[in-house]
C-alpha cells in the first residue's frame, strides 16, 4: 500500500502529526498497536512546569531537549494552532502559552492532581476544574463529590488541600442503583466501567442524588471524572440537574475523558481521510541508501507499506517505543541510535522520588528531528513526541508539550519538503 506519509503509533504524537498531514491533503497511514498514554492522561496537556529562565537555559543544561530543536517562535505558533486543532477535533481546551508569565512560563492557569495539588497546565479540557493561580480565588465554596465504593478519587486530599488555600469546602458522597449493582464486583468500581454504566437514565439518576446532596448554595461542584465516556455533553446534563457549575477532577486510573480524547482525534483524523489501523505492529523495515523504503507489519506480513516519508511516534518505554534490555536501551523498531547512560546502575536513581536518569532516554535526532542508524541519518523518517531523547517529562512538567511541538515540527517540514 502506498502512502504520502506513515506514521508508526497512534497516540498523542502519531494523531497530531496525521491529522495536520491529512489536512493539507496527504495521504495518511497510522499503524498503532494498542492503548497509548492519553489513556491516562490528566486531562491537562503540560507544556513547562519551571521558570521562563529555567526554559531558556535548556540549550546549556539539556542540549539535545527537543525544546532546543522546535524553538520559541515555532512553540508559540504550534500552541496556538494545538488548541484549534483540538478544538475541530471536539476537545475544547482552556489555556495557553500567551499569557505565561515569567515565574510560570507555558503556563496560563493550574489543575488539580489526584491528591489535590495544584499543578501548572498549558492546556485543559474545558469540564476539568482549573485555577488561574496557585492560591485559588475564585471559587471560594466548593462542594466534592465522592462516589460510595469507588477508591481511584481522593476528595479527602483535594478538600484538605483547597481548604488551606483559604476555600471553604466541604465533602458529600453519593451512590446509585447502577452504581450499587456495580460494587458487587472490585474490578468493575473503576472509572471506565462506572463511565460505561452512567448513561441515560442512569446519569440521570446519580445527578438527581448529587443534587440531593449538594443541597443549596453548594458553591463549585466537583466530582470525579468517571462519566462523559462518549461524550462532554454529559458534564452539561449534570450541571443541569444540579443546578450549580460542576467540574471534574482526575481520578488516578485510567481516564474517562483521556479515552474519549483519543477517540476523538483519530475519528477526527479519519474525518480527514487518513487510513488508521488499530491493532498492528510494525515489525520490520526496509532501508535501501538512507531511506526508509518500506514498513511491514505483525498483521500483514505479505503486504507492505511504503511511503514519501515516515513518523516514529511509537512513544517511551510505556508506548514500548524504547526498552531496556540487559546491556543497553533499544529503540524497538528500527534499532535506531539511542541517548542514555551506558551503565545500568546509573539509569535509575536510588529513590524513587529523585530524578530519574531514564526519563530522558531516547532517541537522538538532528535539527529537523530525523533519527539515525550508526551514526547516519535517515532522510525520510522523523522521530516525534515521548520517544525522543532530552525531556524529562516527570520534573520538567513538559510530556505533551514535547509531543505536540514535535508531531507539528514534523509535519511542517515534511510539507514543505513537497513544496520544494
Ligand atoms: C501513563 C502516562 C500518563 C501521562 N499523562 C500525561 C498528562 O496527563 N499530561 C501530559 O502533559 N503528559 C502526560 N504524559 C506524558 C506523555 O508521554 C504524553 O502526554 C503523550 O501522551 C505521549 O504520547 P506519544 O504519542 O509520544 O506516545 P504514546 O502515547 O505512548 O503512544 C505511542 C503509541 O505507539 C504504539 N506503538 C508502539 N510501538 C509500535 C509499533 N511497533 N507499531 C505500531 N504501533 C506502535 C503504542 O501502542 C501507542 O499507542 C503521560 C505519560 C504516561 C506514560
Amino acid at each position: 500500500m502506498r502512502f504520502d506519509t506513515v506514521i508508526i503509533g497512534g497516540g498523542l504524537g502519531g494523531l497530531i502529526g496525521g491529522i495536520r498531514l491529512a489536512r493539507q491533503g496527504q495521504r495518511v497511514a497510522i499503524i498503532s498497536s494498542g492503548k497509548s498514554a492519553l489513556h491516562f492522561c490528566s486531562g491537562s496537556l503540560e507544556l513547562w512546569g519551571g521558570s521562563r529562565e529555567e526554559f531558556e537555559q535548556l540549550p546549556q543544561s539539556h542540549p539535545s531537549h527537543p525544546y532546543n530543536k522546535v524553538g520559541m517562535e515555532r512553540l508559540v505558533r504550534y500552541s496556538a494552532q494545538a488548541k484549534e486543532l483540538f478544538a475541530r477535533a471536539g476537545v475544547p481546551l482552556v489555556g495557553g502559552l500567551e499569557q505565561g508569565d515569567d515565574q510560570r512560563f507555558g503556563c496560563d492557569h493550574y489543575r488539580l492532581s489526584p491528591i489535590g495539588v495544584l499543578k501548572p497546565a498549558w492546556l485543559t479540557m474545558d469540564e476539568y476544574v482549573t485555577f488561574s493561580g496557585p492560591e485559588p480565588k475564585e471559587y471560594p465554596r466548593v462542594t466534592i463529590v465522592a462516589i460510595e465504593g469507588y477508591l481511584d478519587f481522593y476528595p479527602e486530599f483535594i478538600a484538605n488541600s483547597l481548604s488551606r488555600r483559604g476555600v471553604d469546602c466541604r465533602v458529600v458522597s453519593v451512590t446509585s442503583e447502577a452504581l450499587e449493582a456495580l460494587r458487587e464486583s472490585a474490578t468493575e468500581m473503576r472509572a471506565v466501567g462506572i463511565a460505561r454504566r452512567l448513561q441515560g437514565e442512569a446519569l440521570d439518576e446519580l445527578a438527581h442524588r448529587i443534587a440531593n446532596a449538594v443541597g443549596e448554595d453548594a458553591g463549585l461542584v466537583v466530582v470525579p471524572a468517571v462519566f462523559g465516556l462518549k461524550s462532554r455533553a454529559d458534564y452539561e446534563r449534570v450541571g443541569e440537574i444540579v443546578g450549580a457549575p460542576v467540574r471534574v477532577a482526575p481520578t488516578v486510573s485510567a481516564s474517562v475523558p483521556g479515552v474519549r480524547m483519543q477517540r476523538l482525534l483519530s475519528e477526527e483524523f479519519q474525518r480527514c481521510g487518513g487510513e488508521y489501523i488499530l491493532g498492528d505492529r510494525v515489525v520490520d523495515y526496509t532501508l535501501e541508501q538512507g531511506r526508509i523504503v518500506s514498513l511491514r507489519t505483525a498483521n500483514h506480513s505479505d503486504m507492505e507499506f511504503s511511503a514519501n516519508h515516515y513518523i516514529l511516534a511509537t512513544g517511551s518505554f510505556f508506548g514500548r517505543g524504547l526498552e531496556a534490555q540487559p546491556n543497553g536501551i533499544r529503540e524497538v523498531v528500527f534499532g535506531l541510535d539511542v541517548e542514555c547512560d551506558a551503565s545500568r546502575s546509573e539509569w535509575c536513581g536510588e529513590h524513587i522520588l529523585e530524578t530519574q536518569p531514564f526519563q530522558r532516554y531516547g532517541v537522538r535526532c538532528d535539527e529537523r528531528l530525523r533519527p539515525s542508524i550508526a551514526g547516519q541519518t535517515i532522510e525520510n523518517l522523523y522521530a516525534v513526541g515521548s520517544v525522543l531523547a532530552g525531556a524529562d517529562p516527570v520534573k520538567e512538567g513538559c510530556g505533551a508539550g514535547v509531543v505536540v511541538a514535535t508531531a507539528f515540527m514534523a509535519a511542517e517540514d515534511i510539507l514543505s519538503c513537497n513544496d520544494k
